[in-house]
């Protein structure tokens, strides 16, 4: 069992006055951690130790914050093990997915160590005999607020950029995944000055207690409903915020694909990581030509997926991360049944422990179903038939989010016309995850504000000053 201590102010142990959280392994039940829930006062607190530490870091030279982030990822590398561990102890995914997560974030640590001494601001030509130039600047105190779904993988790409560029940061993560967070914190604190990186644990209340807190930033990735309530409370201190959030991404399958293959696309993006993951497929608009061969093949790969818990290495499908998110998963499958929508596999409440839920795929749907509409989080493919890839495109534009989209086609002018009009932050064609390094997008509406990967987030954690010297008494210098 897990025992999570936070750290604050550059003490470990501090802190936990408002108790004590218990997390438990979703795939039986039994409990495996055990994380102090920080008081608004101790948030406070954390906040002004952050802040007496932050200009001290912020002088640091960037190459010296980059040796820093190296140090960082060899010491996350070194614990890669026991990331991975406590992330499927604690989440339920499969074990190789877990240390794939600490394996990208490795990689983000390393490259932000690269990339920040690169980058500089521009110079600007006006008096000629001024001095003009605009230059990039750490904005100060960073609160970073994490989910559970990719907790090493999100987390890395955070605190990495936010310290990097020269601020400090205060992390609170998941309460699904406090140990997870401890070990990183762990594993950070290894080569960072004291008090540069604080660790608070709980859950909704000591996160909203951070985001209202006078930081200089709010940086969350998790649900959308979060993101407002942080966007709100952030109104009220000035904090600038970025914000990743959730998404209900379309698949589109269109008529002259092949459909076992665009069944294993759609398997892959609707039940890998037992469809939590932010950019899995949520829905699927199916042109009626290859509608059913496409679904029966689909029904064909739920059905084969090999569950149990993620410490086996046989498994495919893991559970869900408790049961109060299988209950919303379950509730919003039955209304689409109730609501005429036919179930062809999956879809049953399994007997026994932890949170496992069956691949399912629901077809018959009409694209205004809740199961449709909202973000569902689990591993659901439900399929909404269409008649024209005019009309796949309309339905997959016409969503509350905006954060990827998928299509499946041969057609470049299809291709073409769905990267161009989709209002999404990525747009990928004929594959449903994959993509470039360092990629980075604006994910629309609901989805968030900002960027939340790639180069682009170094930007959104400085702030750029513009500067005009000129020499006293208006002569040159
Ligand atoms: P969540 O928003 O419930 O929780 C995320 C973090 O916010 C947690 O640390 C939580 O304690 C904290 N929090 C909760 N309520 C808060 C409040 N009122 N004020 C401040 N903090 C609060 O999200 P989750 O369930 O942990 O994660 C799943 C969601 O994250 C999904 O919607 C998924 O799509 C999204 N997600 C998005 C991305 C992306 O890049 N867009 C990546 C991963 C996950």
């Amino acid at each position: 069992m897990y025992t999570v201590t936070q750290l604050i102010g550059g003490v470990w142990g501090a802190g936990g006055e408002a108790g004590e959280l218990t997390v438990h392994d979703p795939a039986d039940g039994r409990p495996v951690t055990s994380a102090p829930v920080a008081t608004a006062d101790e948030v406070d607190k954390a906040v002004a130790a952050a802040r007496g530490v932050a200009a001290e870091w912020a002088a640091t030279s960037p190459a010296e914050r980059a040796a820093a982030l190296h140090r960082i990822a060899d010491a996350v590398a070194e614990a890669a093990d026991d990331l991975a561990q406590a992330t499927t102890a604690e989440m339920g995914k499969p074990l190789a997915d877990a240390r794939g997560g600490v394996e990208a974030g490795i990689a983000t640590l390393r490259q932000y160590a690269e990339l920040a001494p690169a980058r500089g601001g521009r110079t600007l030509h006006g008096d000629p005999a001024a001095i003009d130039f605009m230059t990039p600047q750490p904005r100060g105190v960073v609160a970073a607020i994490t989910p559970w779904n990719d907790p090493v993988a999100v987390s890395c790409g955070l605190l990495g950029a936010a310290l990097v560029t020269g601020n400090v940061v205060l992390h609170k993560p998941s309460e699904r995944t406090p140990a997870t967070g401890w070990l990183l914190a762990r594993a950070f604190d290894t080569a960072l000055p004291a008090g540069v990186l604080s660790l608070l644990s709980g859950g909704p209340t000591t996160g909203a207690a951070l985001a209202a807190a006078e930081v200089d930033m709010v940086a969350h990735v998790g649900s959308s409903a979060t993101g407002r309530a942080i966007a709100t409370a952030a109104a009220g201190t000035g904090a600038k915020v970025l914000l990743e959030n959730g998404g209900s991404d379309p698949l589109i399958v269109d008529a002259d694909v092949d459909p076992s293959w665009a069944a294993g696309e759609a398997a892959l993006g609707a039940f890998a990581n037992a469809g939590q993951i932010c950019v899995a497929v949520e829905r699927i608009y199916a042109h009626r030509d290859v509608a059913e061969d496409f679904v029966a093949a689909l029904v064909e790969r739920a059905a084969a997926l090999r569950v149990g818990p993620g410490r086996d290495p046989r498994t495919q499908l893991g559970p869900l991360v408790d049961r109060r998110h299988r209950d919303q998963v379950h509730g919003q499958v039955i209304a689409a049944v109730a609501d005429g929508a036919r179930l062809r596999v999956g879809g049953t409440l399994p007997e026994g422990p932890g949170a496992f839920y069956p691949a399912t795929v629901i077809d018959r749907c009409r694209h205004d179903l809740a199961l449709i509409r909202e973000e569902t989080f689990g591993p659901v493919a439900p399929v909404v038939v269409v008649d024209s890839f005019s009309e796949a495109l309309r339905c997959a534009a016409d969503s509350p989010y905006g954060l990827a989209a998928t299509v499946l086609t041969g057609s470049m002018s299809h291709a073409q016309r769905a990267w161009r009009e989709l209002p999404v932050g990525t747009v990928k064609v004929n594959s449903v995850f994959g993509g470039a390094p360092a990629g980075a997008a604006h994910p629309r509406r609901a989805s968030g504000q900002g960027f939340g990967y790639g180069p682009e987030l170094l930007d959104e954690f400085t702030a750029t000053k513009a500067v005009h010297i000129q020499a006293p008494g208006g002569g040159h210098w």
